[in-house]
């Protein structure tokens, strides 16, 4: 009896691990199409100089409203897209998409002359040569100064040995690319390989700014993160910045920039174009 249970128990499993497969499966052919048919849009969140109050940056993220069913989260469809051997084909979207629109604002709009766009890049697009040229084409193509784009990468990515990947880095931030580490403090960068790594920008994790003037302990992290940072000479951004508080203590401990939903929630490309004209107003 227990044998039967057991194998009956497998048989559920297993039709529920298949039927799983199978919507990513489907998750996955669905994505594939909105990448091909320009189906996916992109988000924009500001970043701002948290001494000036200024705009200085805006990070490209993706979205997709799947038709049909509404918008799936990034958590899911990101991941997925590494998985299925999409993120080149996605991320060559994004990236193309963030700088056609840079190019179109810094058109339109004085304020958006000392913007960079920060877009972010998974593992499996470094690994080439390709991304690098792929960079160079669209820079040409839309006439942007190198330094106009910042990109995004996880520890991971440039602590990792892969030499391919670091070379790629290099070879970009001598054209004047920059490169940041997303969700910084979340792995295992020591302090001797943070002074090698081809990397300009430092962003401070989320869970590291949450407890911000609650948390003593979480003070004190943010405080030597932004002690070792200006030692190596990184510059820092602030991911999360959600109350006054949080603000008010990152200000007060000297953070150069800070991103958040206190500072604005990513938005469409119609709502830029309104932030930028309003920032316009306000440089005179
Ligand atoms: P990330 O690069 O660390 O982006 C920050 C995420 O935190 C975004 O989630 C953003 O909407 C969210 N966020 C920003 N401010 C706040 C805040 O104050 N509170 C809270 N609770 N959340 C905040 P999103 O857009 O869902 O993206 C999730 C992740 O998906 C990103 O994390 C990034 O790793 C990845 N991703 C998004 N777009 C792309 C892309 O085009 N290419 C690649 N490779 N990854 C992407
Ligand atoms: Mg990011
Ligand atoms: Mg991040
Ligand atoms: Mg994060």
């Amino acid at each position: 009896q227990a044998k039967a249970a057991g194998r009956s128990r497998a048989r559920v499993c297993d039709a529920t691990l298949r039927a799983r497969a199978q919507e990513d499966n489907e998750l996955a052919l669905a994505l594939r199409d909105a990448i091909a048919s320009d189906g996916l849009d992109v988000a924009y969140q500001p970043e701002i100089d948290l001494e000036t109050g200024q705009l200085v940056g805006l990070e490209a993220l993706a979205r997709w409203n799947r038709p049909g069913h509404g918008p799936v989260s990034p958590a899911v469809f990101i991941p997925l897209a590494e998985e299925s051997g999409l993120i080149e084909m996605l991320g060559r979207s994004v990236l193309t998409r963030a700088l056609l629109d840079l190019a179109e604002w810094r058109e339109r709009h004085a304020a958006a002359r000392g913007l960079t766009v920060w877009v972010n890049v998974s593992a499996g697009q470094l690994e080439g040569p390709q991304f690098a040229r792929e960079v160079d084409r669209l820079l040409q193509q839309t006439r942007l100064p190198a330094a106009c784009l910042g990109l995004e990468v996880t520890e991971s990515v440039v602590m990792g040995d892969a030499s391919a990947t670091r070379a790629t880095l290099e070879a970009l931030r001598e054209r004047g690319v920059r490169v940041a580490i997303d969700d910084f403090g979340t792995g295992y960068s020591s302090l001797g390989a943070l002074r090698e790594l081809p990397v300009d920008v430092l962003k401070i994790d989320r869970s590291f700014v949450t407890g911000l003037g609650t948390e003593q302990s979480d003070y004190q992290l943010v405080t030597a993160i932004l002690a070792m940072a200006g030692a190596l000479g990184l510059a820092v951004v602030a991911e999360g910045i959600e109350t006054e508080a949080q603000l008010h203590a990152l200000e007060e401990l000297g953070c150069g920039t800070g991103q958040g939903f206190l500072l604005g929630r990513p938005q469409p490309v119609a709502d830029v174009e309104a932030l930028l004209g309003r920032a316009r107003a306000l440089v005179g």
